[in-house]
C-alpha cells in the first residue's frame, strides 16, 4: 500500500463492522466518563499500531481526547496520553469493552 493513511484513514468495512463501530460510538467518549461520569459524543480512534489498523480495535474519544492538543493524537500517541492520563490504549479499549456490556445488560 502506498502512501501514508491520514488519521483514521476510512477502509473498507463489513456491516458487521459497520454496527460495531456505531455501538461503540453510542456509548460515548470513554475517557469523559472515567474523568467527569458524563456522556460526551464520540469520534472513533482505531487503537494500536496503524498497520495493524482493525475496525474491532476501536475506541470512542470525544474531539478533545482524540485529535485536541491535549488527545490521543495531539500528544503524540501511546507514550503522551499515558503521560498525562496514565491510561494508554489497553485501558481505552477495557473501558470500551465493560461500558458496552454495562448497556447490554441493562437493556
Ligand atoms: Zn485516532
Amino acid at each position: 500500500m502506498g502512501g501514508r493513511l491520514g488519521i483514521e484513514a476510512e477502509k473498507h468495512k463489513t456491516a458487521a463492522e459497520e454496527a460495531w463501530l456505531d455501538e461503540v460510538a453510542s456509548i460515548g467518549c470513554v475517557m469523559t466518563w472515567h474523568l467527569y461520569g458524563s456522556y460526551a459524543p464520540a469520534q472513533i480512534h482505531h487503537l494500536f499500531d496503524a498497520h495493524q489498523r482493525s475496525h474491532w480495535l476501536v475506541a470512542p474519544l470525544a474531539e478533545e481526547f482524540h485529535t485536541g492538543p491535549n488527545g490521543f493524537h495531539g500528544l503524540g500517541g501511546e507514550r503522551g496520553f499515558r503521560a498525562r492520563y496514565k491510561l494508554g490504549e489497553a485501558e481505552l479499549l477495557a473501558m470500551t469493552l465493560k461500558r458496552i456490556a454495562e448497556k447490554r445488560r441493562n437493556a
